[in-house]
């Protein structure tokens, strides 16, 4: 006897030693049936009570919205559509924790004898629809691609009686896939289905969400409902049969056969798994795009709601590395390199011209945080110069580019950390492609870089492709009638058609061809092609969004042709953005292009006819007031064997680091320009000669200090000029360059005056 009541002590106490059971609540937004098999499962299968977790199902009520219930704090979680994004930008914190049905499952039934097959044959047709937000839009959304109208339609009140549509009391029913066409079916009416999905309207639909109270407070309960309702979901869908027994016997309120449930099980199945995207799976991406057609169809939306609006616990990782890497890290200082005029993905903005940035610049950013490397930045001007650096070894990283063969002989490189499709171009007149067998017989420009063009040559050997430098000259051939076509991705060409006026111009269709980016790696750096890749491993999807959504900008605000948004929204949403880059919009414009004519693209400095303009400025005013200015030539020394001994590319980059110093070192008065090559001018208002001459020794001993990379000492030569009465501006640059000869012949790294 003592030893069964300690045996019984021993179970109580093993009892209370297990964690407190947290009760929450799911609420449901439609009857019971298959549609919430993941949550009738996870509950009696006891996958919620083994989470620590004691799950109300709150079944449905018509009068209660479940995000209403969900803000009130009546429930913990509910279950939403796409519309959730609506809700979200009203200002309700709601947090999208996963998405059930990759796809909505609403259709527009009709009988089949009434030969109602594309939305041009619901125009003058009675349609039972209720006031769904969700289901009104894609409507309207899929009506307005054809060019047709809600206006064209008789909408009326739903009666839920899928036999309405067989007995003459309606001619069209908004329905769910999963449900009527079986039930109709089995009264032996047979019926045509209009999809939005099929016309490139895809929702989500039942998306689990909650608070971000709920996210911030609980963060371990959420995960644990999540994962115990996937787990719930996942048992169902591989075992269906058995799933709809328990749903007939235990939560049938519709009275639903078991047959029928089956069949919508079936069908919920093939809408839950699309492509290789795992159960649940949501994405900031397709929300964007949802967010998309919102907009078009005149919803407000504001791009910074979208953070945060969709779970995720992963947080800020850093990368776990190997003791061989981390000591590779911690010798050797990465030095990256990047071409510098490649929007969005490695270029200098023009309200700041000192920082590089870009998708290409963000990632790495996020790489060197993530793993504590040190880098540095070496500039490249050309893709030649950037093969040709990682080829000698100058540099030990590219930031962007795509592999092929070639390359692979003299690099490594990292996974894929973006991937961007590759659209079609063509003039305004050419309607929506659906691909690229459209383009047989056509001249195609394709940029020199982009490996596209081996793919295509292959697959498609109709196609005549004409290479061309970049994108920039693709667009111009096509914009002059020397190429039918296009292609390039989506991003450059969206952005060079805006900055560039192509009004001519339009996104006419999608290739199957991506262009996926990765960090070039010198090939004697294998420890740092695994870095790379474990970080670029830890990125998030929200962080990689985060990122993307930085650089580009969707207006179709901007240009309202929805004739063209439309057509093209046919095939793949995603063509539809026109992406422009916040930092060029066209207000800028002109700003830019008086920039660029003025602007020395090698060293950033002013130009030559800039420095002219200056020149006769200061001549103007030296005329009038009798101020005098001095003008200071400097030619670098022996420049020439720098370029011999270590290559162009370390001549550019020496001159980079030279015009610098002496915009670093001069008044702010002061005007420095490159005159040509190597020379360089410095204009000093209010200046005598010797007053330039104490600026010119300031700066000799600043170059002469200076530890240039690879070349190590430089030096330079100094002629200077003063404004004399009677001088023309010939003769005050004259007397410089004299000067300046004067100290090559005295032996160089001197300053001469004039
Ligand atoms: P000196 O001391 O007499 O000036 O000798 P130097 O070698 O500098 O001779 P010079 O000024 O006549 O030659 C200038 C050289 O500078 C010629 C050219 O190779 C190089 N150079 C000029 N412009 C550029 C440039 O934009 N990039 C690079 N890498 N080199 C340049
Ligand atoms: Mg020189
Ligand atoms: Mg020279």
């Amino acid at each position: 006897m003592k030893y069964y009541l300690f045996i019984l002590f021993l179970s109580i106490t093993a009892l209370n030693a297990q964690p407190a059971v947290e009760k929450v609540s799911v609420q449901l937004q439609w009857a019971d049936q298959f549609q919430f098999a993941g949550y009738y499962i996870a509950k009696e299968k006891g996958y919620y009570r083994d989470a620590g977790l004691d799950v109300t199902i709150q079944k449905f009520d018509s009068k209660k919205l479940a995000v209403d219930e969900v803000m009130a704090g009546h429930s913990t979680y509910g279950i939403g559509r796409s519309s959730l994004l609506v809700d979200r930008m009203k200002g309700r914190n709601v947090v999208a924790l996963a998405a059930i049905f990759q796809s909505s499952p609403f259709i527009l039934l009709s009988q089949k004898s009434a030969d109602i097959k594309t939305p041009r044959d619901l125009v003058g047709k009675r349609i039972m629809m209720t006031q769904d937000f969700q289901d009104t839009i894609s409507v309207r959304a899929m009506l307005n691609s054809q060019g047709l109208s809600v206006d064209e339609l008789k909408t009326i009140e739903h009666s839920y009686n899928p036999m309405d549509i067989s007995n003459g009391k309606t001619d069209v029913m908004a329905c769910y896939i999963s449900n009527e066409p079986y039930i109709l079916k089995e009264k032996g009416v047979e019926t045509n289905a209009i999809s939005p999905e099929a016309y490139g309207f895809d929702f989500y639909s039942d998306i689990l969400f909650t608070s971000d109270l709920e996210v911030r407070n609980h963060p371990k309960r959420v995960r644990a409902f999540v994962d115990a309702t996937l787990k719930g979901w996942e048992y169902a869908f591989s075992h269906i049969p058995e799933t709809a027994q328990l749903i007939r016997t235990h939560y049938n309120g519709q009275n639903k056969s078991l047959e029928s449930l089956v069949y919508e099980g079936e069908v919920l199945k093939s809408l839950a798994y699309r492509g290789d995207q795992p159960l649940g799976a949501i994405t900031v991406d397709k929300f964007r795009r949802i967010s998309d057609i919102y907009r078009v169809m005149g919803i407000h939306q504001d791009e910074k709601r979208l953070d945060g609006f969709i779970y995720d616990d992963t947080g800020k990782q850093s990368v776990a590395l190997s003791v061989d890497e981390h000591s590779f890290l911690h010798t050797n200082i990465i030095r990256y390199t990047s071409i510098e005029q490649w929007p969005p993905f490695t270029f200098y903005p023009e309200h700041n011209s000192q920082e590089l940035q870009g998708i290409g610049v963000d990632f790495w950013k996020l790489i060197v945080e993530r793993t504590g490397m040190k880098s540095s930045f070496t500039p490249s001007l050309t893709w030649g110069g950037i093969l040709e650096s990682m080829k000698t070894k100058i540099v030990d990283v590219a930031l962007g580019t795509s592999i092929s063969k070639e390359k692979e002989r003299y690099a490594l490189f990292s996974k894929p950390y973006a991937t961007f499709a590759n659209v079609i171009v063509t003039g305004k007149a050419i309607d929506f492609l659906p691909g690229l067998n459209a383009l047989g017989g056509k001249r195609v420009a394709i940029a020199e870089g982009n490996n596209v063009a081996e793919s295509i040559a292959l697959k498609y050997p109709d196609i005549t492709i004409i290479g061309v430098e970049d994108t920039r000259e693709a667009l111009n051939a096509l914009s002059s009638g020397r190429v039918d076509a296009v292609i390039d991705i989506l991003p450059s060409v969206a952005y060079l058609i805006n900055e560039d006026h192509h009004v001519d111009l339009k996104i006419s269709g999608t290739t199957e061809f991506n262009f996926d980016l990765r960090m070039m790696i010198r090939n004697d750096y294998p420890e740092l092609k695994s870095i790379i890749d474990k970080a670029i491993d830890s990125i998030s999807i929200v962080d990689r969004q985060k990122i993307m959504n930085q650089y580009i900008a969707i207006t179709y605000e901007d240009r309202v042709d929805y004739s063209w948004v439309y057509g093209i929204a046919l095939a793949a949403l995603f063509i539809i953005s026109i992406f422009i880059y916040r930092q060029f919009e066209m207000g800028k414009y002109n700003k830019r292009l008086l920039k660029m004519a003025t602007t020395d693209p090698l060293t950033g400095l002013t130009n030559r006819i800039r420095l002219d303009e200056k020149l006769l400025e200061c001549y103007h005013f030296y005329e009038r007031t009798g101020r005098i200015f001095s003008v200071i030539m400097i030619d670098l020394d022996y420049f020439k064997r720098v370029n011999d001994t270590y290559g162009h590319l370390v001549g550019d980059k020496t001159l980079v680091i030279f015009a610098k110093l002496l915009s670093d070192n001069i008044r702010n008065v002061d005007i420095v320009g490159r005159w040509g090559g190597e020379e360089f001018m410095i204009i000093c208002p209010d200046t005598t000669l010797t007053g330039g001459e104490q600026l010119a020794e300031k700066i000799k001993s600043v170059i002469e200090m200076y530890d240039f990379p690879h070349i190590h000492t430089l030096t330079c030569s100094f002629g200077i000029s003063e404004s004399r009465e009677g001088d023309r501006i010939e003769n005050i640059v004259g007397r410089a360059d004299s000067a300046l000869y004067q100290a090559k012949a005295e032996g160089r790294n001197r300053i001469c005056i004039s």
